[in-house]
């Protein structure tokens, strides 16, 4: 430790080059001689694993290998074995959460991806997309999830359930392919739907970087007729100013405001100011998590219209969408 710590330091130094000061920061990833029987390679990539480990922990700094990184690593690797298989053999299955007016009536559907697995029961994204976006499998999950959506929401007007469209979620790295746009369009000709039924939603991460590929990415979707919605809004950093300057057509306000607002006062706030800042920008407004009705009055006294919660109703499987569909209908 004493010596990473020297290295460090050393590294850490300022050093000069064409009379311009640089600096350069280090991750180092030490691993020990637990046992006896371990391989000169199999030491370097535990000490590989610690140093990623310090890259995450916000660079700058000096991990060990401790066995439960072999843990993740294997599961990580496990899961990502599976999820080719799953690809391959169609193991997945979009189900879909209704995003309504205040008494219910649906107006819109987000497609949430589900993994079925044989042995493990149902898999979350939020622990599977993760490794299909560092694996690269995003690419093809994210086309099988755009394809779906659209011949979903093809069937859904030719049986006559009027919506206004479908969202989907959309990660990083697929967004960044060169021919996202091309992709969607061939998607939307090939189930023959209008654009202006799909709305896609980015988070403000995907936004903000890489932002002149995004803003032009964002125009060529926006050109075609496509919605844009901002997901998880509020957790990032967009300014103003730059919001303005974005062809959006909805903010999506994150659920851990919407969560607490009955409770604490400063989500209260951020949440009201979030309104106010899409109506002023002319943009939709849409509040997910709503899971209680005390949530929903506030929202609604504060001019947002749209809901997509448990207070509602859970991401279906799309027989139970069509009978929620059904219900509401009749209702209304
Ligand atoms: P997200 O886009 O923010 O989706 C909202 C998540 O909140 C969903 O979790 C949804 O089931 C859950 N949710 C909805 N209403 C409520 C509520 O009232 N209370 C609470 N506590 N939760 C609620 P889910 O389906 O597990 O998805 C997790 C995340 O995985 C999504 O977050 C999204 O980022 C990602 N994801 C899901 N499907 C896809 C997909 O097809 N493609 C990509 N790239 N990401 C996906
Ligand atoms: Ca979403
Ligand atoms: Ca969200």
């Amino acid at each position: 430790m004493v010596i990473a710590e020297k290295i460090r330091n050393i590294l850490e130094q300022p050093y000069i080059i064409s009379d311009y000061e640089h600096h350069c920061s280090s991750s180092i990833g030490i691993s020990l001689f637990p046992e006896p029987n371990i391989s000169a390679s199999e030491l370097l990539q535990q000490a590989d694993k610690a140093m990623y480990r310090a890259k995450e922990q916000g660079r700058n700094t000096i991990c060990f290998f401790h066995p439960s990184m072999q843990q993740v690593a294997d599961d990580k690797l496990f899961l990502e074995k599976e999820l080719r298989r799953a690809l391959k053999h169609q193991h997945f299955k979009l189900y879909y959460q209704p995003q309504t007016d205040a008494k219910g009536k649906i107006i819109s559907a987000e497609a949430l991806i589900r993994w079925h697995h044989p042995e493990r029961g149902v898999i979350s994204p939020a622990q599977f997309i993760p490794i299909a976006e560092d694996s690269g499998l995003i690419i093809a999950l994210g086309g099988w999830v755009l394809n779906q959506a659209c011949w979903q929401m093809r069937q859904w007007l030719d049986q006559g359930m009027e919506m206004d469209h479908v969202s989907i979620n959309v990660s990083s790295r697929q967004f960044r392919q060169a021919d996202f746009v091309n992709t969607v369009d061939q998607a939307l000709k090939h189930n023959k739907l209008d654009a202006s039924r799909l709305c896609i939603e980015l988070t403000e991460g995907i936004v903000i970087n890489n932002i002149d590929d995004t803003v032009a990415k964002m125009r060529a979707l926006k050109r075609m007729g496509i919605k844009i919605s901002i997901d998880d809004f509020g957790t990032g950093y967009s300014s103003l100013a730059y919001l303005k300057q974005l062809p959006l057509n909805q903010l999506k306000i994150d659920q851990s405001f919407v969560r607490d607002l009955t409770i604490d006062l400063n989500d209260a706030i951020i949440v009201s100011t979030i309104i106010n800042m899409a109506h002023n920008l002319q943009l939709e407004v849409i509040a997910e998590g709503v899971e209680t009705e005390q949530q929903k009055d506030y929202l609604l006294q504060k001019g947002c219209q749209v809901f997509q919660g448990y207070y509602f109703s859970k991401p279906l499987p799309v027989d139970d969408f069509r009978l929620y569909w059904e219900r509401m209908t009749e209702v209304s």
